[in-house]
């Protein structure tokens, strides 16, 4: 890999990044950049989701954010491609409490090859992995266990508990496709959730829509995390098959959803943080 293939470029300028990043060198990091550039920052920097458009935004957020967040370990993913002179690229890398995934795009200038758009998400907390692959649950218990609970058992006993005898860490109000994909991450990291929605079932905010609603974007643009659409859905997906979608994801994602929950208000409690 020579410094002149777009991934020799990209994991140079990865590598300058990096090192500006790691010196807490606002000014180099920001130079890094063309005069036109947007850094898109989804929680990994930022603990939010904002774009910082130009150098001088840029050298801002690495100033107030860049200590605090010491990422490290930029690393291409995969080959970086060059079309019409932009080189496009993804990657990993780490924070002090973090991995994340980014994507980057260059622009060769005659002095070298500047950041024009970067985008940096979160994907995991350290210590906090999501239990997939490997690291999956076993889910059963081989042996004589007199007393043991099935999976309905223990899923009817949640139900039956969670909100009642048993508090949640987090209640999302509003089960649109929002409020259904951020209790599925949380289900994922073992928070305590539960999801209200005013409507009766999962994907009523779709199918009590008008009769020609279809998804605007392609298809292959609004999967939902840890499940895409089967590859013969249609381009533009009609509001009732997504509204079906909805509801069987809900389930199979074992959410604890409460349909024909309306929340009238909400308060912070200063007593008790
Ligand atoms: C015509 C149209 C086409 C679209 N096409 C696409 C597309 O192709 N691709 C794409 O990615 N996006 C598309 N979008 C955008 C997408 O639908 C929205 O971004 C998405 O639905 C927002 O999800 P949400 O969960 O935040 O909100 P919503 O889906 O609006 O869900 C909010 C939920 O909260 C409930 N709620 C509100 N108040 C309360 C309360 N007090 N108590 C309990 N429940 C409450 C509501 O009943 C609702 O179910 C489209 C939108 C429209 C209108």
């Amino acid at each position: 890999m020579t410094q002149t293939s777009p991934s020799g470029r990209a994991s140079a300028w990865l590598d300058h990044f990096g090192a500006a990043l790691g010196r807490h060198d606002a000014a180099a990091t920001a130079a890094l950049f063309d005069a036109d550039c947007y850094w898109r920052d989804l929680v990994a920097f930022t603990w939010n989701i904002c774009t910082q458009e130009g150098q001088g935004a840029i050298e801002k957020m690495v100033q107030a954010r860049g200590a605090d967040v010491a990422a490290s370990h930029f690393a291409l993913e995969g080959e970086a491609t060059e079309a019409d002179g932009v080189v496009d690229a993804w990657f990993t890398f780490e924070t002090r409490l973090a991995r994340g995934r980014g994507h980057l795009r260059l622009k060769g200038t005659d002095q070298g090859d500047k950041g024009w758009t970067l985008l940096t998400t979160m994907t995991e907390l350290k210590g906090f992995e999501e239990k997939t692959g490997t690291h999956r649950i076993k889910g059963a218990e081989h042996g004589v266990h007199p007393g043991r609970k099935s999976w309905l058992e223990e899923r009817a006993h949640e139900q039956q508990t969670l909100g009642f005898s048993e508090q949640p860490y987090v209640v999302i109000v509003g089960g649109g496709q929002g409020g259904i994909v951020l209790g599925a991450r949380l289900r994922r990291l073992g928070v305590p959730t539960i999801i209200i929605e005013k409507n009766a079932k999962p994907g009523d905010s779709w199918r009590n829509r008008y009769k020609s609603l279809c998804l605007h974007d392609p298809v292959w643009y609004d999967h939902l995390p840890y499940m895409p659409f089967p590859d013969d859905w249609p381009v533009f997906a009609p509001k009732d098959k997504i509204g079906d979608w909805l509801e069987m994801y809900t389930k199979i994602m074992e959410l604890n959803y409460w349909g024909s929950t309306e929340a009238k208000k909400a308060h912070f409690d200063e007593a008790t943080g």
